[in-house]
């Protein structure tokens, strides 16, 4: 029975980044695509598992292992002996790329399916189109099935065969020359890119790969009430995956176009709003354009300020999936007019006059205080 902390080759009291630091190392060493032995690897994921839960690690620090799992110790393929291993990640992301080095349990079959990948699209939405939802043609330009072989790449139909080179493994074994002296390690196959399938009569219209470049013009429903960024899937309108296996998936990205009266808060939504001086003083009734392309009449109460809001409910935006609508703020600003002819001023001087304002006083014009100003 080996020693789980020594398996990951970290000290009892090891944080929990150290415990994930470390597996992601011993991991990659061990992992059977990158010729690892398989029994080792399963040995340092269990140490993980173990460790990296505080419960069951504090049954071990007590206990000890169960040993249910396995307890075999590492396998140390490469005879370096079970410290200094740093330059192995190296070598091993020097050949298959840093995503390929590691990728969690069953890696040999995912590498030889290829599933097709994901593919981002993005429509443009109006608030309109927001509060409505909207159908929308997109084009996706992405490669899928060949017709003519019907995906299999070959002319005959026969599909594809086992490759000659790697026996269908798709890797072939290496020897390395490192500073460590000579390492054995796999690679994926060249003849057959690592699916382990070879054509041996190549379909002409798509060389074989079993796909073609292909635009198509897709219809999408984009639901109301959805956000910036927000994306929606379509299962299997990706890139085509290759011999045979799943197609990626579209996501159709929405981007939501700035609105020229209406500013958009979630599901709320906030316009300025124009009130003459006296309608703010003397009270009275606004109408306003809502986002619907409807009107709505809205009271503006005698005493309006500047920067008041005047909230109309659920004339906001509705949110996705249903639900309440959203509000609409409206943000005053008042209209001191200009341009008065000599009558209006006759007035409005007498209404200076009657409430007692003395427009000569050169004292007239109060402080008041600038904080309660932005405090509005
Ligand atoms: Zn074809
Ligand atoms: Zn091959």
């Amino acid at each position: 029975m080996s020693d789980l902390y020594e398996l990951l080759d970290i000290p009892r009291d090891a944080g929990e980044d150290e415990v994930k630091r470390a597996y992601r190392r011993k991991a990659r060493e061990h992992h059977p695509d990158a010729g690892g032995d398989e029994e080792a690897f399963k040995a340092v994921t269990h140490a993980y598992q173990v460790l990296s839960d505080p419960s069951k690690r504090a049954r071990y620090d007590r206990f000890g292992d169960d040993g249910t799992t396995n307890g075999r110790a590492g396998g140390d393929p490469f005879g370096f002996g079970g410290a200094g291993f740093g330059g192995i990640d190296d070598v091993i992301d020097a050949f298959f790329g840093q995503s390929a080095g590691f990728r969690g349990g069953g890696g040999r079959r995912a590498r030889r399916e290829q599933p097709g990948r994901d593919v981002l699209v993005v429509v443009e939405l109006t608030l309109e189109e927001v509060v409505t939802g909207v159908s929308r043609e997109v084009e996706v330009d992405v490669p899928r099935a060949c017709d003519t072989c019907e995906g299999s790449g070959s002319a005959g139909g026969g599909g594809p065969s086992t490759c000659g080179t790697c026996g269908g493994a798709g890797q072939v074994q290496r020897v390395v020359r490192t500073a460590f002296g000579q390492l054995a390690t796999a690679a994926p196959c060249g003849a057959c890119q690592g699916t382990g399938r070879t054509v041996t009569d190549p379909c002409r219209d798509c060389g074989g790969e079993g796909r073609r470049p292909t635009t198509r013009t897709l219809r999408v429903d984009v639901p109301a009430g959805l956000e910036d960024g927000d994306r929606i899937p379509v299962r299997g309108e990706g890139e085509a995956g290759r011999n045979g296996a799943p197609a990626g998936d579209l996501y159709v990205q929405v981007r939501v176009a700035a609105h020229e009266l209406f500013e958009r808060d979630g599901r709320d939504l906030a316009a300025e709003v124009s009130v003459p001086v006296t309608q703010a003083a003397l009270g009275g009734t606004l109408t306003v354009p809502t986002v619907d392309g409807e009107e709505v009449e809205v009271p503006v109460p005698a005493g309006t300020q500047p920067g008041d809001v005047l909230t109309v409910r659920r004339a906001g935006l509705p949110v996705r999936g249903g639900g309440r609508r959203g509000d609409l703020h409206l943000i005053v600003r008042v209209e001191v007019p200009i341009g008065l002819d000599t009558e209006q001023r006759r007035l409005l001087e007498q209404f200076a006059e009657a409430r007692g304002e003395d427009l000569s006083s050169r004292s007239g014009g109060r402080f008041s205080r600038l904080r309660d100003a932005f405090q509005r």
